[in-house]
């Protein structure tokens, strides 16, 4: 494998100078404080215009049209300094920062592509599957990636898990539970610690997994204490949400190598994203990224229907040629299956090299 991350005395520099001219009144301290970068996250244009300075004409244009957001804007302190090092329409700006296009629903797309709302078992509790469910433990997410499958409840108000914990209470044949949202790690160790105590006092649960982007958007979280917490609660694995090799920052690895030594095992899950990520040499330094991090690239999904998300969206023939060609130049470990979530909620199906679905 050939991909290095950024060295620490690169990224600390970069970071650290990032806070002076952005955050000036912040301490390293503050800095490091998960707290802190969830309070001072941007929400406004003009926050993040601030932060970022120079900006493309597609940027300003997207900051300065909210009315055509799909979603709210969010981006702690930390992601705005990954921002920052990229230049203007740089991969991760495009997948974070809103764009005009947003605004345009094209034919076939949907406000809740996966229809969650009509498998919905209990409030905040989606059933696609006989033996799993997916339980949305909050609406809040550090970050809010604009291709987010789940926009039309993205930064809303949560429903309290009493009803999803009771319906599954009374559901022996459910076995496996993803813990997702939003993204739970937003929330504070207590309020995650009750809802896994309560999933794991359930017999039937035998399968608890949690989906988050936290690593990849605010490391920070990812404390001893929460490492420790989440320990107690094994078997216990985690679905990571990386995206472009530039999250791939030593504070990631060190988030990531908290949950691992906690005997948490981390797979990663990547939407194919048009412009970001849907190329070749950018897949395979993010894969082999992860690998190097301890994280098993498990799945790569093609971008499904969700509203204002067609300028985002990559196809299913420019994934497959991309899998092709890792094949063989790369460790079968980097490689993830190429998935699809069929619109409506019917599951997922595989798309990799050779299969059906173009
Ligand atoms: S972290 Fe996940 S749930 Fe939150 S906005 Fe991004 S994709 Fe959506």
């Amino acid at each position: 494998m050939s991909f290095l991350l950024p060295s620490s005395e690169t990224v600390a520099r970069r970071e650290a100078a990032f806070r002076r001219q952005a955050y000036p009144g912040a301490t390293a301290e503050d800095w490091g404080d998960w707290r802190w970068q969830l309070r001072h996250r941007a929400r406004t244009a003009e926050a993040v215009a601030k932060a970022l300075g120079k900006l493309s004409s597609r940027e300003a244009a997207g900051l300065a049209n909210p009315r055509a957001w799909r979603m709210p804007l969010g981006l702690t302190p930390y992601m705005l300094s990954l921002l920052a090092a990229e230049a203007p329409d740089g991969p991760l700006r495009r997948a974070m920062i809103p764009d005009v296009r947003e605004g345009r629903v094209s034919r076939g797309e949907f406000r809740d592509p996966l229809g969650e709302v009509a498998h919905q078992a209990a409030p905040g509790l989606i059933r696609s599957y006989p033996h799993k469910v997916l339980l949305l433990a909050t609406s809040d997410c550090a970050c809010f990636c604009r291709y987010c499958t789940r926009a039309r409840t993205a930064g809303r108000a949560a429903c309290g898990w009493a009803k999803a914990l009771a319906w599954l209470r009374k559901a022996p044949e459910i076995r496996d539970v993803l813990v997702s949202g939003g993204d739970p790690l937003t929330m504070g160790d207590a309020q995650l610690e009750h809802l896994l105590k309560s999933l794991r006092e359930i017999p039937h649960v035998e399968l608890l997994r949690i989906g988050t982007k936290i690593p990849a958007v605010l490391p920070q979280r990812v404390t001893p204490a929460l490492a420790r917490m989440l320990r107690k609660y094994r078997p216990l694995w985690m679905s990571l949400h990386f995206t472009h090799p530039d999250e791939l920052t030593p504070r990631a690895a060190a988030a990531c190598g908290r949950l691992l030594d906690a005997g948490i095992p981390l797979m990663n899950q990547t939407v194919l994203l048009r412009g970001i990520n849907d190329d070749s040499g950018t897949m395979l330094r993010l894969n082999e990224g992860l690998l190097k991090m301890g994280v098993k690239p498990y799945y790569l999904h093609q971008g499904d229907l969700a509203a204002g998300t067609a300028h985002l969206r990559s196809t299913v023939a420019r994934g497959r040629d991309i899998l092709r060609r890792m094949c063989g130049r790369t460790t079968g470990y980097a490689v993830p299956l190429f998935m699809f979530d069929r619109p409506g909620g019917g599951g997922k199906v595989p798309l990799g090299p050779g299969q059906a679905g173009d």
